[in-house]
């Protein structure tokens, strides 16, 4: 009989604890009826950005809200403020991902059932966010026109845990020789089948297709006005 070396061991209980808690959270946001989504990339691939035109195009027509994960900074929740809607940030120190543990105590004080939409932005990193259920209903894996197209193929395991993908930057896709059907072809050989959206949150091209398939997944119907 052999034991597994003490850190994997640690590191295996910490795992089992996380998803014991992503199960809880996952089963208290649909009990609340509010429908989260979590954004993970890496750095600088635009998440922000793109979240604060979402947060903006749904605000006032749904209620919602945004918890975003950093290393070190609120820089982004005051960007994603603008957008009017409750924003809290998680501040992970020297935590390079966030954990389940890190979304409900940031929830404390959150009314659940008052929300029909919330946003969990990880900390930028394509590595370990993989390995941390966050109770989210839908998982966006980002990457944008400035990364390679490969990228997928060198982080198959994030797109793996991811349930849709999106390419952002598109606006400057030419400008920076970026290859869309080889960035598409690289996440098709990693996940087939995956839905990918094109967009660009600075000129608004493709947020229309995003934002319908978002709407949706709401169990909120809005009633045409009138
Ligand atoms: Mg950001
Ligand atoms: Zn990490």
């Amino acid at each position: 009989m052999t034991d597994k070396p003490r850190l994997v061991q640690v590191r295996e209980n910490v795992l089992k604890h996380n998803d014991v808690l992503a199960r809880e959270l996952r089963q208290k946001f649909h009990d609340a009826g509010v429908f989260v989504v979590s954004l993970v990339s890496s750095p600088g691939s635009g998440k922000t950005a793109f979240l604060e035109k979402t947060l903006s195009a749904l605000h006032g027509k749904y209620r919602v809200a945004a918890l975003v994960g950093d290393l070190a900074t609120d820089n982004d929740a005051e960007r994603l403020a603008r957008s009017n809607a409750p924003v809290k940030q998680i501040v992970t120190g020297t935590v390079c991902h966030l954990e389940a543990a890190m979304v409900e105590n940031a929830l404390d004080d959150w009314n659940l059932p008052e929300l029909d939409f919330l946003f969990i932005e990880n900390v930028g990193n394509l590595v370990c966010p993989s390995s941390y259920d966050l109770g989210e209903d839908l998982r966006l894996v980002l990457m944008s026109t400035t990364e390679g197209e490969d990228k997928p193929l060198k982080y198959p395991t994030i797109f793996n845990t991811a349930d849709v993908s999106v390419i952002t930057k598109i606006d400057i896709a030419d400008a920076v020789e970026f290859d869309l059907a080889k960035a598409k072809n690289s996440i098709q050989s990693v996940r087939p089948g995956m839905r990918i959206f094109e967009l660009s949150a600075k000129s608004g091209a493709g947020m229309d297709e995003w934002l319908e398939f978002l709407q949706s997944k709401s169990a909120k119907t809005v009633l045409a006005s009138g």
